[in-house]
């Protein structure tokens, strides 16, 4: 395993790391939970990703009892919550004070934590003034419940902001990203946060890097069974999977298998080392509802160098999606 700083800080999280989404509580089950994050821990992962919301919760209660179980020593792990969508009621969701203060102190709990060392806003929220989460979340790290906090898909313009706050205000500034990056989702990291790497430091922490699974190929002939398009309450991913723009991918990703096995390695190899080739990803978080998937993505991390300049072309060819760089007028 690599092992990068998060963005600027002294942080390592492990290049490879390991999310928890649609999985936990809704896919799979503790006992295949465990030995996902056995197997992504023995490949040496040190940073495990999950949020409030997901499973409505179930997802930290079982990467938390997975934790202690295993008795793992907690100095070694990096542990990441999101915080927005705690449950139904006004102040269950967003990023008051108020919910940013219980909705953590709830993840907490569910964990059978003290802290947890990262904590992200899981998305914007327009009805609260950027100073008030700021303070919140800076207060989170201000009293040893997170050590660093971060955002999650929010616009460069919005993360510029709550820094300049934090800056002004003498409180913690944000210092990492959580956005989706991935083959055909490139825009955020590749192009509108090239500033923030340059004058903040951003450090990011990726999802999606498969795409949800298109990017493993295996849709190439339908939506295999047992795939998280037939988890209960995931109707609307199969339905985006079988959308014009569904389609398109998963026909790319028919494209780009040659090109893998040039390389004598799987398509979700390919991706996984894709994502991890870009100089500004700290790390790659990957899902999986079973332990051989994960053991075959941690290969990715040796699958590195094979991405020379021509295959990195290659690719390009096939995606034909390059976002324009900035232009310089010098
Ligand atoms: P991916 O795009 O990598 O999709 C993972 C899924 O792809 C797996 O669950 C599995 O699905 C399939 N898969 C994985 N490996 C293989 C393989 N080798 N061969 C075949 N199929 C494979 O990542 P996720 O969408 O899961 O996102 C990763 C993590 O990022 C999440 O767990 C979460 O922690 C975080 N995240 C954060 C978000 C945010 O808003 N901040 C949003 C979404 C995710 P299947 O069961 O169908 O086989």
């Amino acid at each position: 395993m690599q092992y990068r700083h998060l963005g600027s800080s002294g942080l390592k999280v492990s290049a490879l790391s390991f999310g928890s989404w649609v999985t936990f509580g809704a896919q799979i089950d503790e006992e295949m939970a465990e030995q996902c994050m056995t197997t992504a821990y023995d490949a040496g992962v040190n940073f495990f990703d999950t949020a409030e919301t997901y499973a409505g919760g179930k997802a930290e209660t079982m990467m938390g009892r997975v934790i202690r179980r295993a008795g793992w020593k907690r100095s070694d792990l990096v542990i990441a919550s999101k915080i927005f969508w705690g449950g139904k009621g006004p102040n269950d969701r967003g990023l008051s004070r108020k919910h940013i203060i219980e909705g953590t102190r709830a993840s907490l709990e569910r964990l059978q934590m003290d802290y947890v060392d990262l904590i992200f806003c899981h998305r914007p929220d327009v009805e609260t003034p950027i100073e008030e989460t700021v303070r919140a979340m800076s207060h989170l790290v201000d009293s040893g419940r997170a050590f660093y906090w971060g955002t999650s898909e929010w616009s460069a313009e919005q993360i510029t902001a709550a820094h300049g706050i934090a800056r002004q205000q003498g409180l913690v500034p944000p210092t990492m990203e959580q956005p989706q990056y991935n083959m055909f989702h490139r825009h955020r990291v590749e192009r509108e946060y090239a500033r923030l790497y340059r004058e903040i430091g951003l450090g990011t922490t990726i999802w999606s890097p498969l795409a949800g699974g298109i990017l493993s190929g295996k849709y190439e002939h339908g939506v295999p069974q047992g795939s998280r398009s037939n988890a209960p309450g995931y109707d609307w991913l199969r339905e985006r999977f079988e959308s014009d723009q569904g389609r398109q991918r998963i026909a790319l990703a028919s494209r780009l298998r040659p090109l893998a096995e040039d390389l004598g390695i799987t398509l979700p190899r390919l991706a996984l080392a894709w994502c991890l080739r870009h100089p500004e990803v700290s790390s790659v978080i990957t899902g999986a509802s079973r332990p051989e998937q994960v053991s075959e993505n941690m290969k990715a991390i040796d699958d590195l160098d094979k991405l020379t300049p021509e295959i990195l072309q290659r690719i390009e060819e096939i995606l034909g999606n390059r976002p324009e760089e900035e232009e310089n007028f010098r």
